[in-house]
């Protein structure tokens, strides 16, 4: 048996019932095998024994009062799950279908693409199944001081650095930093997302959804055309799909869908941004009420989002969100390249349909990773204690999505797999985790 198929097989099986995380684990591994299989070195030093195991890994409780008085229990999770090349850092998700099985698979990718950004920071991911909708702005505040209460012995700075993910925006980062240095009379840049007024980074915001389209962008150059008058397809309107969606817009594309999880909107005149953001940013609505804006576009309960005709996808909601059947229909559409801003949107039978159809794909852990990219530059504007430009950031992002492009390219076209950016970031990704921890022993 392969060294790669039989770590698998133990990890599933010493792991049993969290099918994310084996998932994620099953993509990356396999990707990995032609490398790994060329080089004894990994086997002998137990790489990858050690790469599928976290670091640590914590559950916690987290009482708070509701407004009626009431105590309501949830659960917090935090995966310390690799500091091989700097301190933990990965988001933290509240949504009720949270699990040590999501955060695991978010955890265990974020390790790959914290790698690709070229910087120092290593893989961690954490939540609550808190669902921050419906609830006061005080019940959010509760729940987040409580969430710190437990947390906070086990961050910082130089140890374990969080921000923010579905469920998790500037808001609550906020309240979760306002608790940490209550807490520990420190000021240090322990979380990024956190306000422009407090130590954030101009285009932190931005980042991710910006990153993506600078992702695409370079993808657009390989197949010798670029953004303008395409139609692109977004899914999800949180964070990462506003602002994927404003770049887009800026580029010259034509933004036709948007969604939440109750349905899509397709409007082929091209999306509202600012009514979007009016909607789900200042009123924190559902999307469905979009037509009240725009009385030409339709609105679509429980619709699958990829039936709208488009050039380009950026699936940008969660994690499974374009499967088979969603693959079917770009590819019948004629679609012609997707990018992940979700972790993980696509499950590998459907990645797999993409290529096959000659679809250009993007996985996440590349496309998505210039909000960790912008988040490690607010660390480093932390430490120093300067604030850089709007500008500045934005440059540096740029450029960090296009050499994360062209390490997983040319990493595909090294290993015989040209054009394969699920292999090429898998293992440049890879290459760099493996030799930090082959240099500092059986650690
Ligand atoms: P937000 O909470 O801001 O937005 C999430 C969006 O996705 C909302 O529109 C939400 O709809 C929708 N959504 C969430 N869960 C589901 C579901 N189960 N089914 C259908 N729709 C759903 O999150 P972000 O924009 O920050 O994150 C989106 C994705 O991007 C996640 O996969 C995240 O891991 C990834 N990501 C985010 C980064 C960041 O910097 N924020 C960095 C890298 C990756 P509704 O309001 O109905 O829940």
């Amino acid at each position: 048996m392969l060294y790669t198929d039989r770590v698998l097989q133990e990890a599933i099986d010493k792991n049993p019932n969290e099918p994310e995380f084996h998932q994620a684990m099953t993509e990356i591994l396999h990707t990995l095998q032609p490398f790994i299989d060329d080089n004894p070195k990994y086997e002998k030093a137990r790489i990858l024994e050690r790469l599928v195991e976290p670091e640590r890994q914590f559950i916690f409780r987290v009482p708070w009062v509701d407004d009626n008085g009431d105590i309501q229990v949830n659960r917090g999770y935090r995966v310390q799950f690799n500091s091989a090349i700097g301190p933990y850092k990965g988001g933290i998700r509240f949504h009720p279908s949270v699990s040590l099985s999501i955060i695991k698979f978010l955890g265990f990718e974020q390790i790959f693409k914290n790698s690709l950004t070229g910087l120092p920071i290593g893989g961690g991911k954490g939540g609550s199944d808190f669902d921050p909708k419906g609830k006061s702005e005080r019940e959010v505040m509760a729940f987040c001081q409580s969430f710190m209460d437990e947390f906070y012995r086990y961050m910082g700075a130089d140890q374990d650095v969080p921000a923010g993910d579905i469920g998790v925006g500037g808001r609550e980062v906020g309240y979760m930093f306002g608790q940490f240095k209550r807490l520990t009379g420190l000021y240090t840049g322990a979380f990024t997302g956190k306000g422009i007024a407090y130590g954030g980074s101009l285009g932190r915001t931005e980042a991710t959804g910006y990153g993506l389209v600078y992702m695409m962008e370079n993808m657009l150059s390989t197949l010798g055309t670029n953004f303008s008058g395409k139609r692109v397809a977004i899914s999800g309107s949180g964070n990462v799909a506003i602002y994927a969606a404003i770049k887009s817009a800026q580029f010259g594309a034509k933004v036709v869908t948007m969604s939440d999880s109750n349905g899509y909107v397709h409007d082929p005149e091209g999306i509202d941004i600012e009514a979007v953001k009016e909607i789900k940013e200042v009123r924190r609505g559902r999307i469905s009420e979009y037509i009240t804006y725009r009385s030409n576009a339709k609105y679509y309960e429980n619709g699958l989002v990829w039936s709208a005709p488009c050039d380009i996808a950026l699936p940008c909601a969660t994690q499974n969100e374009l499967l088979e059947d969603g693959a079917q229909e770009l590819i019948k559409n004629g679609c012609i390249a997707v990018a992940e801003g979700s972790n993980m949107s696509t499950n590998l039978a459907a990645t797999k349909m993409l290529q096959n159809n000659n679809i250009f794909f993007s996985p996440g852990k590349a496309a998505n990773a210039g909000g960790v990219a912008v988040s490690a530059l607010e660390m480093a504007q932390n430490s120093s204690r300067v604030a850089w430009s709007f500008e500045e950031v934005d440059y540096k992002l740029r450029n960090i999505m296009a050499d994360i492009y062209n390490s997983s390219y040319a990493t595909s076209e090294q290993y015989g797999m040209k054009g394969n950016l699920v292999a090429g970031a898998n293992l440049a990704g890879f290459k760099k985790i493996a030799e930090a921890m082959l240099l500092q022993g059986a650690v």
